[in-house]
């Protein structure tokens, strides 16, 4: 098994704190077929501000998948969707494979007369499509979804298969994404920390990002916006990956096959090669109907440009 520790690179976008764990040069960049994970927040927005704001941008290749925490955001999209995600809830938009497909989107925070919320914290991820496969372009919330409470520790199972648990959540490649959440000791506590043991599946790539509180790993700690990074795990079925978790700490386990082909990103795109980035990019520029559209007209949102691929683009582990 391969440890890597990665470390996030914050950014301010807009008053909200942005941790961007995935893509991280110099690393392998994937766990599985999760290639792109943003931790955005907690924030908290005043009277006069507008909170989240993004404006139309495409996806290809990718399914984009939200874990909200704390909250609103409005999805809308070019299928016609329009979808207020509240915490608890993953809103996952498939952009279907090829280069006859594709989807466009925007997300804001709601005005503040429409929600007693004004806050945003979320966990941001992309999984890459298995572009084998022919893929048609779909979005889904789902509201409801399994979750436990054992010895002290409360998970939700956002997508794939768990401790006998199954997620709603469409997948096109294997996957596991599991919330973890340590509840304060309930009697004085004699430790500061647990245990916990997370089972693992056979051919998974492995990462557990800490959202907050300590993950200790083979004797090395991470805390918030940091990423453990398992690969090569060559792990039988049901072994587990043991570590030492703060009280009140939380974190995420993702795990996942990895895709039989390179994993690409440039800006909103992935593709398994450099002419299919290239591709999308001309064609949103151009207006393609593969992106649809959404009439922005009274929001305070444009249509974004795509940047052209620079000519020195570098392949991953290349
Ligand atoms: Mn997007």
């Amino acid at each position: 098994m391969s440890v890597d520790k990665l470390t996030a690179i914050t950014k301010d976008v807009g008053g909200i704190p942005v941790a961007r764990v995935l893509p991280n040069k110099g690393n392998k960049r994937t766990i599985g077929a999760w290639c792109f994970l943003d931790h955005a927040g907690p924030a908290e927005f005043g009277d006069d501000e507008m909170g989240l704001q993004v404006g139309l941008h495409p996806h290809t290749n990718l399914q984009t998948f939200t874990w909200m925490l704390s909250g609103e955001v409005l999805h809308k999209d070019s299928l016609g969707n329009e979808q207020a995600i509240r915490p608890k809830q993953v809103n996952l938009m498939t952009a279907g494979t090829g280069t006859a497909k594709g989807i466009s989107h925007t997300e804001q925070t709601p005005p503040r007369n429409t929600t007693p919320s004004h806050d945003l914290h979320a966990v941001q991820l992309w999984i890459a499509l298995p572009m084998d496969k022919e893929i048609a372009p779909s979005f889904y919330n789902y509201p409801t979804l399994p979750t436990w409470e054992q010895d002290g520790v409360s998970y939700t199972l956002t997508t794939g298969e768990f401790a006998g648990y199954t997620s709603p959540a469409v997948q096109y490649s294997p996957l596991v994404g599991i919330d973890v959440q340590v509840n304060p000791p309930t009697h004085p506590a004699t430790a500061s920390s647990k245990k916990i043991d997370i089972p693992v599946q056979a051919n998974f790539e492995y990462g557990i990002l800490v959202i907050k509180g300590e993950v200790t790993f083979q004797g090395e700690v991470y805390v918030a916006d940091e990423l453990i990074l398992l690969t090569e795990c060559n792990a039988e079925q049901n072994q587990a990956i043991s570590i030492e978790a703060s009280f009140g700490s939380h974190f995420m386990v993702l795990g996942g096959e990895p895709l039989p082909h390179k994993t690409l990103i440039w800006w909103n795109f992935v593709d398994k090669d450099i002419e299919g980035l290239k591709q999308s990019v001309i064609d949103w520029n151009a207006e393609h109907p593969r992106f649809g559209s959404i009439d922005l007209t009274g929001t305070p949102l444009r249509r974004l440009v795509a940047p052209e691929l620079p000519e020195n683009f570098k392949l991953p582990n290349a």
